[in-house]
């Protein structure tokens, strides 16, 4: 079928029309796309033939073909529990939230002014986790339960210092998929850790931390308080995995004398989606805050004293650096954890009280009649669980079938099944026929009396005033009106590639064929699921050049972890033990060197050359006193300056003849798909972010999607499915489930079909274009730091104001606050040169954006003129005191020296579309002085 260009998808998701882009060459001086990047990418590193892809499909068709592979899927009533149930996500909240790009498109709010929406919605979260685990205090959050589990060991592991190295102990009855997770990161550390039976108390010796799960993986409800006691006398910290629901009902982990709850969330309103994307979460005391790993909100003020909310201690994150590193977590779930957050307002806790109640009273319904009929149940002390003894599990597995559930297979001769708030009685009938039972009418309850939950909890107010629709939709829309996402502005946020996330690509994410289907169901219900995966798996190892590829890791820096580990079990395997070296660049991403840590690596940094690339002599020395201990080099390409090192090939060269192994961080890949491929320039290894480069929104902050690509020699070595039956002979895992965020990658498959091999290598050309455009009309008015071929940037470009913090005082930070008041997201600050921003406009933004923006940097440097001629002061001046609130720029007693109109309207466009941050600008030592991180009383935001 003949297709206009306008039927393209293409062309609607890159920015620039034709005739602007060749606008934009004749400022650079090049008469074509091709030109540039000829100009701009060093030659022996180009690919030599097209990407290999389908033919691009239009909207309609690539939506009608995820319409088939949706159809390939079969969705049962998912009673197989593990940790994954079937839910009701609100309408409310399912049109308002999750598919509205005012959340969705949202990035990690490091700037809190134009962040309050996300941050209210996230600190709602975390006050409802601390409150349902009985704790001070959660975090906005972890990546999954299984990691989150890892997580909380690696925490005992350095918090205790009563019992230092110590081993770990995991009771048994923790879910299969935890243990698998865990054992791998523990291992990769060498933490002595020992699976055991709790029941029969604690094993010998001196232990760090002891981890259970609450209910167990058998259903039952645990008496933890005299285990807990017994592990707190004897010098060892207590982590319970803990189901939030079953919270509702018994005892709390906090209230039980455990010192950390970590678990999955997803429950409370949130797809199954084959798996994730799940926020879990981690709770725990005051006393552990400040080595809590992941993402806190937390309260401070703005500069006209009002309660503002900011990430608490986020000058951390530029701290899990290199030695330093003690977690590993950048991007996490926040849009999940928004949504649960607003589950719980919607329910308050007594709707979620009410859920728990009828979850139970099915449940026990049901075992009190097979147990009448003779059946014997795995415990008598359950929530929503149990676990049935049949004569032949694959039999009643198969009869259930047939009646449209899915069972769990616990045994050859158990079962088990969990209920959850879509379970009708009808259900339990139905289940109970199946296995010849007759259901009491009359409410049961098995629920341990000693264990029954009596404090209050989510006795805030934002928990128990929502109630009616109108009440929600107004509270969803009012906080994401506080916020600039990607609806309003464009987001040039270098490194994080903020490009659309077509409407297109994030429908099919909530039809019901991919979104209900359980992580662990038989492969034949999966069928279309599989084949999505499969074919993704093999596009992503055709752009990058490498020869597998595995989509589990649900972050890019759980890609890194996984690619690390896939380096070090190949060495071990070739007997090469004593490699143990990671070398880094100092400009590194913070993620890096937090991943080669956990994977039991040592950093050695490489130096920056004065125009940002590596300094190969050093690389040199480096190599020639360590060569024999080099595992592997990390780099970022283009590096994480944005520029094309002409010398990569060079440098991968190096190290492999040093017999190290080469990663390349391919959080950089837009400025590479169609135009170069790291597993053909050198790399053994790469992760990418299918966040950044491939169309998944960032959610504000998460969910993400990290692949880990490797060549043929490492691909024994990917991650394997986390089950703890597993010999763990070769690969890891790293995620609970095999596809990881699985439910996401709808988004990139249909990226990538749509926008085919051309359009793929377009996007490339015009990301490129329109960072050397936007470097070269900025640079008239700022100095650009770094670049390489010819004077040309890659995808991105460091805007350097420390010349001018120097002679004025004014701070990248006052240009960033400064460009709200312009309706801008600011550009990244800070990384990887502090006093910077790094702009990165992506492909997706039109050249009248791109103009928008450049009229506001180029305004703002004549504000910083009037201060740098001595007429304005620097502390009164316009720059300082941004970013403008209405209130601030209303109030009649304004003695401010610029004027009104100067502050709020800086250029005339502005008087018809003005965002007006709800605060201004937020003090963040005091955030981090006085940490406050649940929701603060309504008082605190009166007058
Ligand atoms: C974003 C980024 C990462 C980390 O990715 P996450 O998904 O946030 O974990 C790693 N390296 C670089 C260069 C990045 O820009």
């Amino acid at each position: 079928m003949e297709e206009h260009l306008t039927e393209t998808f293409a062309h609607r998701h890159i920015g620039p029309r034709e005739n602007h882009a060749q606008r934009m060459l004749n400022t650079l001086g090049f008469s074509s796309l091709d030109e540039l990047m000829d100009t701009a990418v060093p030659h022996n590193i180009r690919q030599g033939a097209p990407l290999n892809l389908p033919a691009p499909l239009s909207e309609p068709n690539a939506l009608a073909e995820l319409r088939r592979l949706a159809r390939k899927n079969t969705v049962k009533k998912q009673l197989i529990g593990q940790g994954f149930y079937n839910t009701h996500m609100p309408a409310v909240i399912r049109r308002n939230v999750f598919e509205n790009p005012g959340w969705y498109t949202a990035y990690t709010p490091y700037q809190p002014e134009i962040s309050q929406g996300r941050l209210e919605a996230l600190l709602n979260y975390q006050t409802m986790v601390a409150d349902l685990t009985g704790f001070d205090l959660a975090n906005a959050s972890m990546l999954d339960e299984a990691s989150a589990a890892a997580e909380a060991v690696l925490l005992m592991n350095r918090a205790n210092r009563k019992n230092k190295d110590g081993k770990i102990v995991l009771d048994s009855n923790i879910f299969p998929q935890n243990i698998a997770v865990i054992l791998g990161r523990t291992k990769a550390l060498g933490i002595e850790t020992e699976v055991a039976d709790l029941r029969a108390g604690l094993p010998e010796g001196k232990i760090t931390g002891v981890v259970l799960q609450q209910p167990g993986n058998d259903g039952g409800i645990g008496h933890h308080a005299s285990i807990i006691a017994e592990a707190k006398e004897a010098g060892a910290m207590v982590t319970v995995i803990a189901d939030l629901l079953a919270l509702a009902l018994i005892t709390p982990p906090g209230e039980q004398g455990a010192d950390i709850a970590v678990g999955n969330t997803q429950r409370f309103g949130v797809p199954l989606s084959f798996g994730g994307p799940h926020a879990a979460y981690m709770a725990t005391s005051q006393k552990l805050v400040r080595s809590l790993p992941g993402r806190i909100v937390g309260v401070s003020t703005d500069d006209a004293g009002r309660p503002a909310y900011r990430l608490t201690l986020q000058t951390r994150e530029q701290h899990i650096r290199r030695e330093k590193a003690t977690s590993n977590i950048c991007t996490a779930q926040a849009l999940l954890a928004v949504l649960v957050g607003f589950y719980g307002v919607y329910h308050g806790p007594e709707g979620l009280t009410a859920i728990a109640q009828r979850v139970h009273s099915h449940t026990a319904r049901l075992a009190q009649a097979l147990s009448s009929a003779g059946f014997e149940l795995a415990r008598d002390e359950f929530f929503d669980t149990l676990i049935i003894s049949v004569d032949d599990a694959d039999a009643t597995m198969s009869a259930a079938l047939e009646a449209g559930y899915n069972l769990r297979r616990f045994s050859d001769t158990q079962v088990g099944l969990s209920f959850d708030e879509t379970t009708e009685a009808s259900d339990v009938e139905a289940i109970a026929k199946l296995f010849d039972a007759k259901l009491d009418t009359a409410e049961a309850n098995a629920l341990p009396a000693d264990l029954l939950r009596t404090s209050p909890f989510m006795t805030h107010e934002i928990f128990n005033s929502i109630r009616s629709e109108s009440q929600m939709m107004r509270y969803t829309t009012r906080l994401a009106n506080r916020d600039l996402t990607l609806d309003r502005t464009m987001i040039p946020l270098g490194s994080c590639t903020m490009k659309l996330n077509a409407a297109a690509e994030m429908e099919p994410i909530t039809w019901p064929e991919f979104a209900n289907i359980h992580p662990f169901v038989p492969e034949d219900q999966a069928a279309g699921w599989l084949e999505l995966i499969a074919q993704l798996e093999g596009w992503l190892a055709e752009i990058t050049g490498y020869a597998a590829v595995s989509v589990q890791p649900n972050a890019g820096s759980q890609g890194e972890y996984a690619g690390l580990l896939a380096i070090r079990h190949y060495l071990e395997a070739q007997g090469e033990h004593e490699r143990k070296i990671c070398l880094i660049p100092a400009s590194a991403h913070g993620t890096n060197a937090a991943s080669a840590k956990l994977a039991g690596l040592d950093i050695k940094v490489i130096n920056s050359a004065p125009d940002g690339s590596i300094d190969v002599d050093h690389l040199d020395d480096l190599l020639a006193e360590h060569g024999e201990q080099v595992a592997a080099i990390m780099v970022t390409y283009p590096s994480t300056a944005g520029i094309y090192e002409a010398k990569i090939a060079d440098v991968c060269g190096k190290v492999h003849d040093a017999g190290g192994q080469v990663y390349v961080d391919g959080a950089n890949l837009n400025a590479l798909v169609g135009i170069a491929q790291p597993g053909k320039f050198g790399g053994d290894v790469s992760h990418l972010n299918l966040h950044k480069t491939f169309a998944i929104p960032h959610g504000g902050g998460g969910p993400g999607v990290g692949p880990v690509c490797v060549a043929e020699h490492l691909v024994p070595f990917l991650p394997t499915e986390a089950r703890h039956d597993d010999d763990g002979a070769a690969g890891t895992p790293v995620a609970a489930t095999l596809y990881g965020s699985a439910g996401v990658l709808p988004i990139t498959w249909a990226y990538i079909a749509m926008m085919g091999a051309d359009g793929l290598t377009n996007a490339t050309k015009n990301a490129v274009l329109s960072a050397n455009y936007i470097a070269k009309r900025l640079g008239e008015h700022y100095p650009i730091l770094f670049a390489g071929n010819n004077g040309l940037v890659a995808h991105e470009c460091i805007v350097d104001l420390r010349p001018v913090t120097e002679k004025t005082g004014v701070t990248a930070e006052d240009v960033a606050k400064r460009l709200i008041d312009f309706g801008f997201h600011a550009p990244t600050m800070a990384f990887p040169v502090p006093g910077t921003l790094m702009v990165e406009p992506t492909e997706s933004e039109d050249l009248a954006e791109i103009e928008r923006f450049i009229e506001a940097m180029v305004t703002i440097r004549e504000e910083i003129a009037e201060i740098e001629e001595g007429r304005v002061e620097l502390e009164s001046s316009v720059l300082r005191r941004s970013p403008h609130t209405a209130a601030a720029v209303v109030d009649t007693t304004w003695d401010r020296p610029y004027t009104v109109e100067q502050a709020a309207f800086p250029v005339a466009s502005l008087r018809v579309d003005k965002y007006f941050p709800p605060v201004g600008r937020i003090d963040n030592a005091a955030g981090d002085r006085n940490i406050f991180c649940s929701c603060p009383p309504i008082e605190a935001f009166e007058n």
